[in-house]
Parts: C-alpha cells; structure tokens; sequence
C-alpha cells in the first residue's frame, strides 16, 4: 500500500489503506487496524448474513406482542381509509388469523390452520394500496409493497419473484425469522394475467409464467434469495426463506372483469327463479357478485386462484365516499394543505361548494380518490406560489377563485384515462 511506505510513521487501515488522519477513527487490532468506514461496511455485511440476529434470537422489534382484534383492526382502518367496510373486515380477519396461526403450537392436537392469502379487487384509486399501508403501521410484523409488474419470468429481463423476499428480508432487517412471518402486498397482480382464457402454446413472458413462479411462494416453500437483491461478494450465500407462513395480500383493477361477471350472471339466470334474480342484480355495481372463477375468465390461472382463497372487493367511490376522502381522514389531503399554509403562519380556509367543485370534477376524470389531489393542487398553485411572499394572515378559497384556477390550469389533460 503506498500510504504505508510515504507514511511509515502513520498507522493505516488495513483494510483501505487510508492513514490515521484521513479517516474519523481507528480501530486497534493485533496485527492491524480497522477504519470507521470499513467497520460499517463489515457490519452490513454481516447484516445481510442473517447471522446477527440468529445469535440474538431475532429482533426484538418483530415479536409479537397483543394481539389485535379484528374489531380494533377494522376501527384504526376506519381513521384513515373511508368506506370499503367488506375489504376492512376480510383483511381484519385475516390479518388477525395470520397472527393466530404463528402462535399456533402444532403439536398439541394435529390441527394445523393454514394460511388463507387475500385478494382484493377495485378499480384504481378506491384504497386498495392505502388499506395495505394502513394496515402495515399498526403490525409489528415485517411488511412489504411490491409491485407485480416488474417480474417476468426466470431468465428474462426484469425481476425474478424471489426480489419479494428479498425486499422482505431487508425491512426484516436480515432476520429470516421474523421476514418468515411477514406479511406482503403485491400490488397489480391482474397485470400478470394471461392474455386469454386458454393456455397459450407460445411463451408469455410476463404473464403465466410469472404466475407459476409467484404460485410457489404463495403455496409455501424453501426459496433461497439473494441477499439484497444480489450476491454482492462470491462468497456470500444464499439466504433460506421459508414462505409457508408469510401472509399474501394481492391487489388489482382487474379493469373489464365486470363484463367476465355480467356474463356470468347472464349465463346462470335460466331457467327456475331467473327472473326474480335478474331483477335483484345490481347492474351498476357487479363487482359485489365477484367469484373466483371471474378471476379465471380473467386470466389468473386456477393454481394461484386456489391459493388466494379470501376473495374480497373495493367499491367503486362513489359523490359522498369522495367528498369525505377529500376533507375527513386524519391525514386529508384538505388537512395536509392547511398544515402546509400554517408553516407560514396563514389560515387557510375554503367555502363548503369548492368542496363539491372538486369531487364533480374528480368524478368527471374517473380516477377514483388519486384524481383529487391533482385537482387541490391545481386549485391551489398559485397561492402556493404567491401568498408566502404576500404579508397576510389568512387565505379563503371561493368557488369563484377555484374554478377560475381549475380553467387555466387545463385540467382537460387529466381526464385521458
Ligand atoms: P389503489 O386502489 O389504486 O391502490 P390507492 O390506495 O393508492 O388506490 O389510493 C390512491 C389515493 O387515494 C390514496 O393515497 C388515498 O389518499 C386516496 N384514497 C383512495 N381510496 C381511499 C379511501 N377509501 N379512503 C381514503 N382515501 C382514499
């Protein structure tokens, strides 16, 4: 090491070689020293091992302590989310089983509650994502967001599924144990659907294949997985990750699968009581009819449906259910920009019909809750941009000034999806 020989006074790492007052510390060995840098960077490596917390026993952070009761899971749910009471429940419930079934000891009588993944079904922007977040701050399990998108088949440009656990393995801090019982969302699964209803002879990169590879960590088995989603160091090995007890939560649009039920329906209301049941149907809201095998008409094949087995849906959101998203949760979008006007000491109010303004024109884009906050911020722009300069106390938003904002911000553009 060059150092060395210019600086034979100095001591230096051994390990970059840098001297003794290049770096902030260092440490003392037998036959060599250690900077603060390198030190650090051993440690993460070691992380990543798993060994660490193997010899702790696990993370003191992952265990599990009360338990929740679906009842309280449902009421913290009802802080943040608006609405979908049917999708709060089956996740209530099946967050608390999956607690349940990790405390569960085997052994005692030969029952063995198996683990029953959730899929959830809603056009975008009715919550689907946010019940996933919301649900994962009140856990002390290790929780993951993935988005189905990004995997393709082994081999094929993209991510291999087993980056799930990877990503998994890394907010579980590198403790297998605790990652073993974390829960994750995937997110868009219906965008790994196959093209069609039959089994195609040609390859579908993104499609089925994926869905085999998914079906394996969702039935529960041995996965190894590279630590952070690579081997860094050749000698670094593969991480074990067992599945069997990591709790699932798929989420997608599934846009179009109302036509798969409409026919559905349409097909079974022959014969004795059909017409009584065609009258009962709720044609403007069909999701609510959602089986299982709509999702195979779909293009999800049958093995991941049978491992998806609590099937729930989200409502479309509907005047009232936007209205209260725009001004109720305890993190409103209206209650995020008055905090953001209250930074520089201006109250900020609005008159009760921007409100209404806002939700026609969010009902008008269809983007369900997303397309409100472009619209608030459309709305609110120039205030944003001119008020904190302007000496004054208070800031009222009149219909008149919103919707004299929402013209010149062209907001037309939105309205292409
Ligand atoms: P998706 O169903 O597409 O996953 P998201 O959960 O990402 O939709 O919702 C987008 C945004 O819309 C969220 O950040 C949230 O602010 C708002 N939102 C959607 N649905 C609701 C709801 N039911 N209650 C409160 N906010 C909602």
């Amino acid at each position: 090491m060059p150092e060395r020989k210019n600086n034979k006074t100095k001591k230096t790492c051994s390990f970059c070689g840098r001297t003794e007052d290049q770096v902030n510390l260092l440490i003392t060995g037998l036959n060599g020293y250690i900077c603060d840098d390198c030190a650090v960077q051993a440690y993460d490596i070691i992380k990543t091992t798993g060994l660490l917390n193997q010899e702790k026993g696990g993370d003191d952070r992952f265990h599990l302590k009360e338990v929740p009761k679906p009842h309280e899971i449902k009421d913290y749910l009802d802080q943040y989310v608006i609405g979908q009471d049917e999708a709060k429940r089956y996740l209530a419930v099946s967050v608390y089983n999956h607690y349940k079934r990790l405390q569960q000891n085997v052994s005692d009588d030969g029952v063995e509650i198996e683990k029953s993944n959730i899929i959830m079904v809603g056009s975008t922007g009715t919550g689907k994502t946010l019940l996933a977040r919301t649900i994962a701050k009140l856990l002390d399990v290790p929780f993951t967001i993935v988005d189905a998108t990004v995997f393709t088949e082994a081999g094929y440009v993209g991510e291999d599924v087993e980056s799930i656990l990877s990503r998994l393995l890394q907010v579980a801090d590198y403790d297998v144990k605790a990652a073993e019982r974390g829960i994750v969302f995937i997110d868009e699964v219906d965008k790994i659907a196959r093209k069609s209803d039959n089994p195609s002879i040609t390859r579908d990169v993104s499609g089925e294949g994926v869905q085999q590879s998914l079906l394996k960590l969702l039935e529960g088995s041995m996965v190894n997985v590279p630590p952070k989603g690579g081997r860094k160091h050749p000698d670094q090995d593969y991480v074990h990750v067992d599945t069997k007890n990591i709790l699932f939560i798929c989420g997608g649009a599934f846009d179009g699968i109302e036509r798969k039920i409409a026919q559905r329906l349409n097909t079974h209301v022959v014969g004795y009581n059909s017409v009584q049941n065609v009258r009962k149907i709720d044609k403007k809201d069909l999701m609510k009819y959602i089986l299982p095998q709509d999702l195979k008409s779909f293009g999800l094949i049958p093995e991941i449906i049978g491992r998806l087995p609590v099937l729930t849906y989200l409502n479309p959101l509907d005047r009232d259910a936007l209205r209260s998203i725009l001004i109720e949760p305890k993190n409103s979008i209206i209650k995020q920009y008055v905090k953001l006007f209250e930074m520089d000491g201006i109250e900020l109010t609005f008159d009760e019909d921007v409100f209404d303004l806002i939700v026609d024109k969010a009902m008008e884009y269809k983007l369900g809750a997303r397309g409100l906050r472009s619209i608030v911020e459309s709305v609110m722009m120039d205030a944003m941009f001119d008020v904190p300069s302007e000496k004054i106390k208070r800031f009222n938003v009149t219909l008149e000034y919103a919707k004299k904002q929402l013209d010149k911000a062209h907001l037309q553009k939105l309205g292409t999806e």
